[in-house]
């Protein structure tokens, strides 16, 4: 199946909830900066200009630098995905999971819940 770029962008922010709620204030403004450009740009509605922004973000943390940015990144956003497969089988309601979700996309204004399993 051949998504489109936004549907691929979504995932990678449904993967990205646990690294956007280890991030300061400052950091997280860099992702809500991305969310309010990327609203009113397809073109910047991308898998490639969230990467960036989330790089931008990762300089503050050691584990990243040592690991290298785009294996941090595929590390933790592999490990989320996991925890939410799981997850979306088994949860039976509000769970802090689904609360986290929610949050983050009450933050960025952007609706990028998975429709496919
Ligand atoms: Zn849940």
């Amino acid at each position: 199946m051949i998504l489109s770029e936004r549907k691929k962008t979504n995932q990678l922010l449904s993967n990205c909830i646990l690294i956007f709620n280890e991030m300061n204030v400052k950091d997280f403004e860099r992702i809500k900066r991305w969310a309010s450009y990327a609203k009113h740009d397809v073109g910047y509605y991308s898998i490639f200009s969230l990467t960036q922004s989330i790089y931008d973000t990762l300089w503050n943390r050691n584990e990243a630098v040592e690991e290298g940015f785009s294996k941090y990144l595929n590390r933790r956003t592999t490990e989320y995905r996991e925890m939410l497969n799981y997850h979306n089988k088994n949860c039976e309601g509000n769970c802090l999971v689904c609360k986290d979700r929610q949050v983050i996309k009450d933050l960025l204004g952007i609706d990028y819940e998975r429709t496919e399993s």
